[in-house]
């Protein structure tokens, strides 16, 4: 047997078992090795029976004094229960569709059983407990691993499997360099795997747990340093010539705000500095970060730079190259935009006025991540909504200059420790205050009933010219789930608004049918837009007055947030409808935190007093590759130790190029995509 090969090698699984294996992601030996387990049972010591016992899985032990038959005497499958005398209580032991367990048992002997303690009509009872004789026991005592389910194979057998492939643990190399192992006193890969199988004791689980939420960090925090190193954010070289940012200030129609001014005054000074910028900007929806983004581009361009901005849906970077046109296009700057559906052509086209520096600005999708995209002398580089994107895909356009000055904005607020191992040590610039003007945005909860009445009152915006946004969970109607979907909405609304334009917006459709309707309704010629979350991010259409969200209680809060910020965005009152479709206590709290509240700031802060971090700053909404045992926000200890090692670890061998360090680059590599290029 080796680690490779398929596990139908084992004797015992078929084809069916096969099937089951390879649904939960099991392909080989060594992946079985891998499926750790989810918790253990602790049946190392004998408890008296006793009512104190309720609700846990225990072992106890107990002579059997009788034995009762239940149910219809003519049912094949008799239930059949054992009265048990404990040392002083009393249970009873209960098996269903087990008539086999009335020999097994035998009146007047001592047993062992393992199962959860419950109470039945005052007694004390275990349903389906694993019983041994008492002193032939070994089989029911010890610590014993629980697996994820698997369809239609019994712990029993995962166990088995187990014990019979864990000696080739001997063929996986240890990818933890020996110095790390020592100096941290960690338990080493070959220990670490079978104690977390089969673990000789408490602590040698610990120790083992503790040995890979230790190296996942490890790599983790190896692969974020660097990434960051070789972006750099010591010396650039590059300084921005700022003088002439004013210019381009006092060319818009209005004045920054406070906030703008203040964040704009930090990333300047930053720009004009030798240190590269690597800079976080928050700020709320509608807080104006576009114009922060474009008075730093004016500035590389002024300075003779090009400058790349990311966004991550065509339709976002499409507005951006737009806006960035209209505001550009007095000043001779040479905007373009870089999206996957572009013809071949095209693409040739800005691919080479790239490379020859022709084209000043680039705006795009994950197009501009691509191998083939070079620039002449990129100096800037900003990611917009940065939680959509993977640190890698960051990492990978920023790469593409010679450190380059980096801007990430987003309007979600991330904690400050979550930041930090996500950008190193970056800087956090805060928009906090609103363009002048802006009206507040009434948000109205509504229930199920209400819904037809909340539908009819909309009718008048759109009979005064207004537009409106209906947002739904789901894109077809599914059995599975109980829940609005934007098909339905969309034709009832057709019917219910006649003779204005209901258009439909989904993630299903081709690029150009996504395009053809969102254009129309920037256009006004459409007037209710039913659409999934696609439109979630960016989109600005003024003219827009109300928001609707059907089954509220689907959504994030940060998501509703943002979906509100879809209105308001003009000089009229605006509206957003919340329709809640399942009543629940929790779903009404988080509706009144959003009526409550119109700063995403406070609204992420109650969120998470609802939710606790770990729902809400899960690694794939921050573009964390994913962990599979470690968890950034609770072994936050164990995060801070493992970025000094990977530090120390890089200081002495900047590419892991050396021996000792090789099987961490690979394992590195593994987390992070091959193509962040680890240089050899
Ligand atoms: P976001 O921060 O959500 O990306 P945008 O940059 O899209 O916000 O700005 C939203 C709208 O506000 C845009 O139409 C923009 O032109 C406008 N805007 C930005 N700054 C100001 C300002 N200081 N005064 C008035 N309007 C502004
Ligand atoms: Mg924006």
């Amino acid at each position: 047997m080796k680690l490779k090969d398929e596990i139908s090698v084992l004797k015992g699984i078929g084809p069916k078992k096969k099937k089951a294996f390879n649904k939960r992601g099991i392909f080989t030996l060594e992946d079985l090795i891998w499926n750790f387990p989810v918790k253990y049972e602790d049946r190392r010591t004998i408890h008296p029976i006793s009512k104190k016992l309720q609700g846990r899985e225990v072992l106890v032990s107990g002579k059997v004094i009788s034995r009762r038959y239940g149910g219809n005497p003519y049912m094949k499958n008799v239930p059949v229960s054992f009265l048990i005398q404990g040392d002083g209580e009393m249970m009873e032991a209960v098996y269903f569709n087990a008539k086999y367990m009335a020999n097994t048992l035998k009146i007047n002997e001592d047993y062992v059983f393992f199962g959860k303690m419950t109470e039945n009509h005052g007694r004390l009872q275990m349903v389906h407990p694993m019983a041994a004789m008492r002193g032939s026991d070994e089989d029911v005592r010890g610590v014993f691993p629980v697996y994820k389910k698997i369809d239609g194979i019994s712990q029993k057998e995962i166990r088995s499997y187990l014990n019979l492939i864990l000696p080739l643990v001997e063929d996986i190399k240890e990818w933890l360099p020996k110095k790390v192992i020592t100096e941290n006193r960690i338990a080493d890969c070959k220990f670490a795997i079978e104690n977390i199988h089969f673990p000789a004791g408490s602590k040698s689980v610990l120790m083992a747990k503790y040995r890979f939420i230790f190296e996942e960090l490890l790599a983790l925090q190896t692969g974020l340093l660097y990434m960051k190193r070789d972006e750099g954010c010591e010396n650039s070289g590059i300084n921005f010539d700022i003088s002439e940012a004013d210019e381009f200030i006092t060319s818009l129609d209005f004045d920054f705000t406070k906030g703008q001014k203040k964040v704009w005054e930090e990333i300047s000074s930053d720009l004009k500095g030798n240190k590269a910028m690597n800079r976080l900007v928050q700020g709320d929806v509608g807080s104006g970060k576009t114009v922060i983004a474009e008075t730093a581009i004016y500035t590389s361009f002024k300075s003779g730079y090009q400058s790349a901005m990311m966004a991550p849906t065509e339709i976002l970077s499409k507005q951006h190259f737009f806006s960035l046109k209209r505001d550009f296009d007095k000043f001779g700057v040479n905007v373009k935009l870089l999206v996957g559906s572009m013809k071949a052509s095209e693409k040739r086209d800005i691919l080479s006025g790239l490379r020859s520096g022709e084209i000043d600005v680039i705006v795009g999708t994950h197009a501009l991540i691509q191998k083939d995209v070079e620039f002449r002398r990129l100096g800037l580089v900003i990611t917009d909504e940065q939680h959509r994107f993977g640190v890698e895909q960051r990492y990978k356009l920023s790469v593409k200059g010679e450190r380059p000055n980096v801007l990430v904005m987003t309007a979600t607020p991330i904690p400050r420790t979550l930041a930090v191992i996500l950008y190193g040590e970056l800087d956090i610039s805060i928009i906090d205050t609103m363009p002048a003007g802006r009206k507040k945005i009434r948000t109205i909860a509504c229930s199920k009933e209400q819904r037809k009445s909340v539908y009819k009152k909309i009718k008048g915006e759109m009979d005064s010219g207004h537009q409106v946004y209906v947002v739904a969970p789901l894109i077809e109607d599914s059995e599975a789930v109980d829940a609005k979907s934007a098909e339905t909405v969309y034709k009832e609304l057709k019917r219910l608004y006649k003779p204005h334009r209901v258009e439909l917006l989904h993630g299903n459709l081709s690029q150009e049918e996504k395009d053809s309707v969102m254009e129309s309704f920037v256009a006004g010629d459409i007037q209710v837009l039913v659409a999934t979350v696609v439109i979630e991010i960016g989109i600005n259409v003024p003219n827009a007055t109300v928001m609707v969200i059907e089954n509220c209680e689907r959504f994030g809060l940060a998501q509703m947030h943002q979906l509100r910020g879809r209105v308001g965005r003009g000089d009229d009152a605006s509206y957003c409808y919340l329709i809640l479709n399942k009543e629940t206590e929790v779903a009404k709290k988080r509706v009144d935190i959003l009526c409550g509240n119109s700063d995403g700031f406070d609204i992420a802060e109650e969120d998470l007093k609802l939710r606790g971090p770990g729902e809400i700053f899960g690694t794939k909404q921050h573009g964390l590759p994913e962990m599979h045992i470690a968890d950034i926000i609770r072994h936050k200890e164990i995060l801070e130790k493992s970025k000094e090692i990977a530090s120390d670890i890089l200081n002495r061998d900047s590419s892991l190029s050396s021996d000792e360090n090789r099987e961490l680059r690979r394992r590195v590599e593994k987390m992070f995509g091959e193509d962040i290029n680890l240089k050899l």
